[in-house]
């Protein structure tokens, strides 16, 4: 049944002209699930996490957030309950670390100084970057960045987070950095759809892999299953190259 999912995603459907990319895609995510998505370049990861909150609109299909559907007309107020991180963190290059992290609670949920600022302070916190509160992103290095767009949607208190390829712009050291951020997070049981090449983060911290390919999800299933035993020659091609 649908109604303990946080986020169902049915049918989805976009093409970019003559170019189907998202062919029908369809699953379910429920409370304290994280589920990693992989698949070769361009086949269709990026777009489908775009078209869950509609920064790409979806040419068919539904999406329901905590059993209330994503449409145009509620767009704001959904895309406020989905937290997006980004590969290339999309933070306000002038604003403060703090700032950064409490301009949304203030702007999009009116939340007052006092209060966004004290929450903004924990999320910090929690990824470990409570003493940058003051610095500017140009002085953080790119993990530490990455942190401060984790803890900018943590604040928001999403049903949901969306991670496209969080980790692919950072050197393998910065990596584990904010890998270690995203492990802590499944582990407290946040919600989670995580677009990413790092299978050490897929084996421990996935609930279920999604392997998607040229539009279609091919497979999914829980990590081992799919490590030891894919059922599709493409996913375990796909996954000795990988992993
Ligand atoms: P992935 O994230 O899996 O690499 P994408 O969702 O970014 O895949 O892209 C899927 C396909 O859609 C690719 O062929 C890509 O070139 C194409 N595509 C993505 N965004 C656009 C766009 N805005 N306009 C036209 N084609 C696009
Ligand atoms: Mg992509």
């Amino acid at each position: 049944m649908a109604d303990d999912l946080v986020l169902d995603v049915r049918d989805l459907r976009k093409s970019y002209d003559d170019l189907e990319v998202l062919k029908g895609i369809g699953f379910g995510l429920r409370k304290g699930e994280t589920k990693v998505l992989i698949g070769p370049s361009g086949s269709g990861k990026s777009t489908l996490l775009r078209c869950i909150n509609h920064l790409t609109p979806p040419d068919a299909g539904r999406i329901f957030l905590a059993g209330e559907e994503v449409l145009e007309r509620n767009i704001d107020a959904m895309r406020a309950r989905m937290g997006f991180v980004f590969q290339d963190f999309n933070l306000f290059s002038h604003l403060t670390v703090l700032d950064n992290v409490r301009i949304c609670q203030i702007k999009v949920k009116g939340m007052g100084a006092r209060g966004a600022t004290e929450r903004a302070q924990q999320e910090l916190e929690r990824v470990g970057l409570a003493d940058k509160a003051g610095a500017y992103p140009a002085e953080l290095s790119g993990g530490q960045q990455q942190r401060v767009s984790i803890a900018r949607a943590l604040a928001m208190d999403p049903d949901v987070l969306l991670f496209d390829e969080p980790t692919s712009a950072l050197d393998p050291e910065l990596t584990s950095e904010v890998v270690r951020v995203m492990q802590a997070l499944a582990a407290e049981g946040m919600t989670m759809v995580v677009v990413t090449h790092e299978m050490s983060f897929a084996r421990r911290a996935a609930d279920e892999l999604i392997f998607m390919e040229n539009g279609h999800i091919v497979e999914q299933g829980p990590p081992e299953q799919l490590f030891t035993g894919a059922t599709s020659e493409r996913t375990r091609s796909f996954l000795n190259v990988i992993a």
